[in-house]
């Protein structure tokens, strides 16, 4: 079969991949669309250097074969992270977090291929009449939409988002639904117009001054911030506009490390949560229901992957016939 697989250096276009063998309590999927995310990207810049394999995770396919019969034929999404099922985080509901956990399109073979194969538990049915143009973005919702699981967004009070990309995207749309005051805050006016029909924008120039943070009143400041911009700037930018006892999401993975003056966490009692994967169920309802829309996402045949992964659309994936 095709398949865009991860040789520990680059990305190699092959068509001499066998269809994966699918043992018990997995199920084995014919492809129809998957997106490149951000890790993905990150993955050819040596985030994963001991992986070898097939890249991938988010998708959308049918199940050609199953060890449980009600899934066979069914359109499907699927999460990632399969944990080993008998340590404390998959006893306690933490799989994500499974020591020994295996990530797909990370540590085992991922989705850009015709076929996949995984876990029957990870498997979601996508509802009647959601076109898997729009069911392809489920797994990243699920991630934003992790915040209002981990936080009580009070939707009288007021939220930033810093970052203007897709993730920030994501969030944006999700924490707009509670109605809770929102700006988002990039570098990039053409990407901020995208978030103009349902939140504020700022840039974020206008909270520099010289060379630092501006001073900012309290009515400035935000009770939830959320960092999605994935540079190191964004997460200084937050503990600036955050209001003293308000909460910090940090949701980029960035890589680095940061010279952060902690003595403000303590001060001001800010509290910083770090969020990643998130529910399934809810991200299919909120697509299914025509509640968050995304732009349309630009597909590319599996060999002309180099023109995907370079593509500046919202989101870029691939086509399988
Ligand atoms: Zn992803
Ligand atoms: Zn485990």
């Amino acid at each position: 079969m095709k398949a865009l697989y991860y040789d520990g250096k680059q990305a190699v276009y092959r068509e001499d991949m066998p269809i994966p063998e699918y043992d018990e309590g997995h199920s084995l999927i014919k492809i129809m669309i998957a997106d490149i995310c951000n890790t993905d990207r990150e993955i050819l810049k040596g985030y994963r250097p001991d992986f070898r394999g097939i890249m991938g995770h988010e998708f959308v396919g049918w199940v050609v074969k199953s060890h449980d019969p009600s899934l066979v034929g069914k359109t499907v999404v699927g999460e990632l992270n399969e944990g080993c099922g008998t340590c404390i985080y998959c006893r306690s509901g933490r799989e994500k977090h499974c020591l020994l956990r295996k990530v797909i399109g990370m540590s085992v073979d991922g989705c850009f291929a015709e076929y996949m194969t995984l876990a029957d538990h990870l498997i979601h049915v996508i509802p009647d009449g959601l076109p898997p143009e729009q069911a392809v973005f489920t797994e990243p919702l699920a991630a934003a939409i992790e915040i209002t699981k981990q936080v009580h967004i009070d939707p009288s009070l007021n939220a930033a988002v810093i970052g203007d990309g897709r993730l920030a995207y994501m969030i944006a749309q999700v924490l707009s639904l509670s109605g809770v005051s929102l700006t988002v805050i990039g570098k990039h006016p053409d990407k901020l117009k995208l978030f103009e029909p349902f939140a504020d924008t700022a840039l974020y120039d206008d909270y520099l001054n010289g060379g630092g943070y501006r001073d900012l009143k309290a009515d400035e400041c935000f009770e939830y911030v959320v960092e999605a911009s994935g540079n190191e700037s964004g997460i200084h930018l937050a503990l600036n506009i955050v209001r003293k006892m308000g909460t910090i999401i940090l949701k980029s993975t960035y890589a680095g490390t940061t010279g952060l003056n902690l003595s403000m966490i303590p001060v001001n009692e800010i509290t910083i949560i770090g969020s990643r994967c998130g529910p399934f169920e809810p991200a299919l309802k909120l697509l299914s229901e025509g509640r968050v829309s995304f732009p349309k996402v630009e597909l590319y045949d599996l060999m002309d992957f180099e023109k995907a992964f370079s593509s500046d659309a919202f989101k870029a994936g691939f086509r399988f016939e």
